[in-house]
C-alpha cells in the first residue's frame, strides 16, 4: 500500500513536471483505459463540475512555450509580446504578465483587458491593426504604451494630431509590407503587397523622413507581420532581412530606429497524431517538437537581424496557447443519414469556428476510450448551418451518447472567436495550473445574452 502510494506520488510528480513537455500537448491518459487528464485533473471531473462545452487550458504548457521563446532570444534585448487576440482570457494575460511577457493588442478593448489583468504592463504593449479610431489612440496614448504599429499615412497623421492634443509624444513603428509570400490559408496570409495590412516597404523611408519633422512623433521602430500558421522559418527570415535593410538605410540618413518588431505567425502541427501516453514517456524525436521549432525560428530571425543592436519584439499568439487548450464537449446523439454517420455534440461552430472558417483540422479524441473499430463519421454541432461541423469523414473510435470528447489544439482562436449565434451562451473556461483547476470564466446564461436588449 505504502509502496503503491509512493509510486503513484512519483508518477504524478513526473506528470506535473513534464506535462508541459515542449514536444506535446498537455492532455494524456495516466493509465490504459483511464480518462484523459490535464495535469493532475481528470477531464471527466471537470465536465461534472463545470458542465460542457468547456474550454480547458494548461497554464503550465503556456508558460513553457513563453520560456522557449525567451530562452531562444536571451542573447539579445528582446521582448515577447503575446498577441492577445489569440486568447484574451484575463487569467491567461495575468499568467503571461507574471512570466515577463509584453502584449500585442489590436483594439481598445484588448488594451482594457491588458490593463485589467496586468495594470503594470502598458509599457510592454504594442498596438497593431489597420483601423484604429481616435478614441482607441487616445486610450493608448494615455496608458503610455510602448509603441503604435502604424499601418497607413492617414493613421500616422491622426496619431500626430491626437498626441499633440494630449501633449504626449507618440512612439511609432511603421508596419511595413515586405511582399513576402507565406504559404498558409489565404484568410490568414498578410504579407503581400495586395493585402490590406501595412505600408509598402518601398514607401516607408519617405514617411519616416516626413515624420521626423513632427515633434509629436517619435520614430521608434519598424514592424512586420506576414501572416499566421506559418510552419517554415524561411519566410520570417526573408521578411526580417528586408526590414533590417530598411533600418540600415534609415540609420545612414540619421533616423535611428531602436526596435524591430518581427510580428507573430509561427504555426503548430494541428495534424500531429495524438499520443495519449503520459507526457514524460513521449519521445520528442518521434513527433513534432515545439522546442526545435522555436530554435529554428530564432535562428532565422537572428541571422536576418545581423548586426542590428536594438531591441527585438516578437508577437506570437497561436504558438503560445493553441496546444495548451482543448474544447471539451459531450456527445448528444449519433445518427445515420443515408451512408453517413453524424456524431452530434453539445459544442458547435459558435464555440469553435475554425473548421468552418478556415477548413481547419482539430484532432478529436474521446476522453475515455471504448473498445471497438474506428468508423468514418462527421462530428457536428447543433447549430442550424451545414457549415457547423468539427470534422468531416473522420475516422473516429466508437463514441456513444453521453461520452465526452476533446477537440485538441483549441487554445488559440477558439473562445476568442466564439459567438452567441443561435442564442447559445458561450462556454465556460478552466485554467489548470500546477495540478489545480479553477474556473476563469463562468458559463454565460441566457439572461446575460438578453441583458443589453430592449423590446
Ligand atoms: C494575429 C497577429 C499576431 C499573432 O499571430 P499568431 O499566428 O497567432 O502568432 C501577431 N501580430 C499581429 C500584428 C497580428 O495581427
Amino acid at each position: 500500500m505504502l509502496y503503491a502510494q509512493i509510486s503513484i506520488g512519483r508518477f504524478w510528480m513526473r506528470v506535473v513536471r513534464e506535462s508541459a513537455n515542449s514536444s506535446s500537448r498537455p492532455f494524456f491518459s495516466p493509465a490504459r483505459g483511464a480518462a484523459l487528464h490535464c495535469g493532475r485533473v481528470s477531464l471527466e471531473s471537470l465536465a461534472r463540475r463545470f458542465s460542457t462545452p468547456l474550454y480547458v487550458y494548461s497554464g503550465d504548457a503556456i508558460m513553457e512555450r513563453l520560456r522557449l521563446f525567451q530562452r531562444a532570444l536571451s542573447g539579445r534585448k528582446a521582448l515577447v509580446c503575446y498577441a492577445v487576440k489569440a486568447n484574451s482570457a484575463l487569467a491567461i494575460l495575468k499568467l503571461l504578465d507574471r512570466g515577463g511577457a509584453g502584449f500585442d493588442i489590436v483594439s481598445g478593448g484588448e488594451l482594457e483587458r491588458v490593463l485589467a489583468a496586468a495594470p503594470g504592463a502598458a509599457g510592454r504593449a504594442v498596438f497593431s491593426g489597420v483601423g484604429k479610431t481616435a478614441a482607441e489612440i487616445d486610450l493608448a496614448l494615455k496608458a503610455g504604451i510602448l509603441e503604435f504599429n502604424v499601418e497607413s499615412e492617414a493613421e500616422l497623421a491622426l496619431l500626430a494630431r491626437r498626441a499633440r492634443k494630449l501633449k504626449v509624444r507618440a512612439r511609432f513603428a511603421l508596419r511595413v509590407n515586405p511582399d513576402v509570400f507565406a504559404d498558409t490559408h489565404p484568410y490568414i496570409s498578410t504579407g503581400l503587397r495586395e493585402h490590406k495590412f501595412g505600408i509598402d516597404i518601398r514607401r516607408a523611408p519617405a514617411i519616416y523622413r516626413k515624420a521626423a519633422a513632427n515633434g509629436w512623433l517619435e520614430a521608434h521602430g519598424v514592424s512586420v507581420h506576414i501572416g499566421s500558421q506559418i510552419r517554415s522559418a524561411d519566410p520570417f527570415g526573408a521578411a526580417i532581412e528586408r526590414v533590417t535593410k530598411l533600418v540600415r538605410q534609415l540609420r545612414r540618413e540619421g533616423i535611428a530606429l531602436q526596435v524591430i518588431d518581427a510580428g507573430g505567425g509561427l504555426g503548430i502541427d494541428y495534424h500531429a497524431e495524438f499520443d495519449p501516453g503520459a507526457p514524460a514517456a513521449r519521445s520528442s524525436a518521434a513527433g513534432w517538437d515545439a522546442a526545435a521549432k522555436v530554435q529554428e525560428y530564432a535562428a532565422a530571425v537572428e541571422k536576418a537581424l545581423g548586426d542590428f543592436e536594438g531591441r527585438l519584439l516578437i508577437e506570437p499568439g497561436r504558438f503560445l496557447v493553441a496546444q495548451a487548450g482543448a474544447l471539451l464537449a459531450r456527445v448528444l446523439y449519433v445518427k445515420r443519414n443515408g451512408k453517413k454517420t453524424f456524431v452530434i455534440t453539445d459544442a458547435a461552430m459558435n464555440d469553435l469556428i475554425r473548421p468552418a472558417l478556415y477548413q481547419a483540422h482539430h484532432e478529436i479524441v474521446p476522453v475515455r476510450r471504448r473498445a471497438g473499430r474506428a468508423r468514418v463519421v462527421d462530428v457536428v454541432g447543433p447549430v442550424c448551418e451545414s457549415g457547423d461541423f468539427f470534422a468531416r469523414d473522420r475516422k473516429l473510435v466508437p463514441v456513444a451518447p453521453g461520452d465526452l470528447v476533446a477537440l485538441l489544439d483549441a487554445g488559440a482562436y477558439g473562445m476568442a472567436q466564439s459567438s452567441n449565434y443561435n442564442t447559445r451562451p458561450r462556454a465556460a473556461e478552466v485554467l489548470v495550473e500546477g495540478g489545480k483547476a479553477r474556473l476563469i470564466r463562468r458559463r454565460e446564461t441566457t439572461a446575460d445574452l438578453l441583458a443589453p436588449e430592449t423590446i
